[in-house]
């Protein structure tokens, strides 16, 4: 990242203005702006940094809790974001990862281990809010919970991993939706959690009585058609992190 302080000041079409200044006035504090973000965590210890203009790009939809801070005799502007309580630093770094590299994959550091990060990282983009982390974690665990040599498969061990871990919630409604369509006899046999079970009978029942409004199952939809049902960006209404198309647009 640039290391080059960026002169916030406006100065406009001043320069007649600037050629009057004295010294004394060259001396008035300018702003700074350092262009990094500082991450920090509950604790409000600082944990890593990201370059401004990515944390505005990649994580609009937590921009708003961007706070500023003047600093110092050179007025430098520092921009910090605080983490909420239960993210560990390695949680943030993941992050950061993200919204530098823009690749979840690395992010994670390769697959070693997926469904345990992806699925805890997965929580955690639902703790800070940001939906485009959350998006492409989604999409990163579904092609991981799909059968290896037919996608329109599951994958059931990797499934039934995932779902023992116990951060499945920040699916939605997939894993049920999975369930009914893959594994209804395992449920049916008591396989998963009360919670779980409950959630896969009552959408059982809208298959039968109504079978538009029941969930299709997640492994057969599109692009397109995933993206619009399990997304997460429509709820702010910001563009989907990998089709860069805003809720509501075919084009
Ligand atoms: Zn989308």
């Amino acid at each position: 990242m640039s290391s080059t302080p960026i002169k916030r000041s406006s100065d406009g079409d001043g320069s007649a203005e600037k050629r009057l200044k004295t010294e004394d006035q060259e001396q008035a504090k300018p702003v700074y702006d350092l262009g990094v973000v500082l991450l920090k965590n509950n604790r409000g210890d600082v944990v890593t940094h990201v370059p401004l203009v990515n944390f505005k790009t990649y994580a609009s939809s937590v921009v708003k809790d961007l706070k500023t801070q003047i600093l110092g005799e050179y007025n430098l502007t520092i921009y910090t974001y605080k983490s909420g309580p239960l993210l560990i630093n390695p949680d943030i770094r993941t992050w950061a990862n993200w919204l530098v590299k823009r690749d979840i994959r690395t992010a994670l550091r390769g697959e070693l281990m997926s469904t345990y990060h992806a699925s805890r990282a997965l929580w955690v983009a639902q703790k800070l809010g940001d939906v485009d982390y959350q998006d492409a974690l989604i999409d990163f665990l579904f092609v991981h919970l799909q059968n290896k040599n037919d996608p329109a498969k599951l994958d059931i061990p990797r499934f039934r991993h995932l779902m023992s871990l116990g951060w499945a919630c920040g699916l939605h409604i997939i894993p049920e939706a999975l369930i009914l369509h893959h594994d209804a006899k395992a449920a049916a046999t008591g396989h998963y959690d009360h919670e779980t079970r409950q959630r896969v009978e009552k959408i059982a029942f809208k298959h039968f009585s109504a079978p538009d409004e029941c969930p299709k199952d997640p492994l057969s939809l599109s692009t397109e058609e995933f993206c619009k049902t399990y997304h997460q960006h429509h709820t702010k209404d910001l563009p989907c992190y990998k089709t860069q198309k805003l809720p509501g647009t075919s084009e």
